[in-house]
């Protein structure tokens, strides 16, 4: 089956997607995003999605294009038009299409794209072993809390783990852990989970909702609270968490062990809560 896309109002093959170069996303990354993943063609956590999207408009001051009914639809139109058991469903709006001015455009409708990529989540191998990160200041924005498609700051800072041949780069601004370049970042010591808390400087996760409702539900204690740079470095457990990682441990940190090296007790113990949850969720939706 050929990737079946959807662009403003229609669905078409990948190959025919089209849009006009002056497209405000094209011209200044004007536009928010969503990512969505779908098990077994069930998408997971759809509602928190559609409400980060609509968090994420809002803060561009962009009229939503579509109310969540026709969004919830057409997800589940595209999920079934393409070929994979499990997608990552990408949701794009754009401040549409108009001559170049920064001030926007009025009555100019937004553009509206749709597409879904096979869902690729961490070998059993890679969750057995953990990945490698490395370290960075956090340069990009101060509203890191609203999911826009401008990531040139996430894409540099991306590409230097890729460069020191890591999974993911772990953040700092100002002394303190932010997040990761498309992940939110956890860290156990002494047995207590630390997370950030979501603040502008942080993505508001789903999977970090979920990782945070299964360490409760665990009886794993948390503290929600800025987590210092040194607490980083010398934590047992460090982990991350992303829609398509879902939670994987982070062994080693510029190229220093995490703890003893290898996944820890609690992430264990939260990986398998996290695949047991996955498991319940899409047999409810089945
Ligand atoms: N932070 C950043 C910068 C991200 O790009 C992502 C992934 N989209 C996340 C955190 C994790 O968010 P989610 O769990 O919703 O995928």
């Amino acid at each position: 089956m050929n990737e079946i896309v959807y662009l403003n109002g229609d669905f078409m093959p990948l190959e025919n997607a089209r849009i006009p170069v002056l497209d405000r996303g094209f011209i200044f990354g004007d536009g928010v995003y969503e990512v969505i993943p779908a098990y077994s063609r069930h998408p997971f956590r759809l509602p928190e999605h559609l409400a980060r999207l609509q968090r994420s408009l809002d803060a561009i001051r962009l009229e939503p294009p579509l109310a969540d009914a026709e969004w919830t639809r057409l997800v589940h139109q595209l999920i079934e038009r393409n070929a994979a058991e499990d997608q990552a469903v990408y949701l794009q709006v754009t401040r549409g299409v108009a001559k170049r001015d920064h001030a926007f455009p009025k009555g100019v409708p937004p553009t509206v794209f749709m597409m879904s990529n096979p869902l690729v989540t961490p070998s059993r191998e890679l969750v057995e072993r953990g990945g490698a990160a490395i370290t960075a200041t956090d340069f990009r924005w101060l509203r890191c809390d609203v999911k826009v498609i401008s990531l040139l700051g996430n894409c540099l800072l991306r590409q230097r783990s890729v460069d020191a041949g890591a999974e993911e780069v772990v953040m700092f601004r100002d002394g303190y852990l932010t997040e990761g370049s498309s992940s939110n970042i956890f860290a156990v010591r002494g047995g207590v989970l630390l997370a950030p808390p979501k603040n502008h400087l942080v993505l508001p996760g789903i999977t970090y909702d979920v990782v945070l409702e299964l360490a409760a539900a665990n009886k794993v204690p948390i503290e929600l609270r800025e987590v210092s740079e040194d607490e980083v470095r010398g934590a047992d457990e460090l982990w991350l968490s992303s829609s398509s990682k879902e939670v994987l441990a982070v062994t080693t940190l510029d190229g220093h062990p995490v703890g003893d090296g290898k996944p820890g007790p609690v992430f264990k113990q939260i990986h398998r809560a996290f695949q047991d949850f996955k498991r319940k969720v899409m047999r409810q939706a089945a």
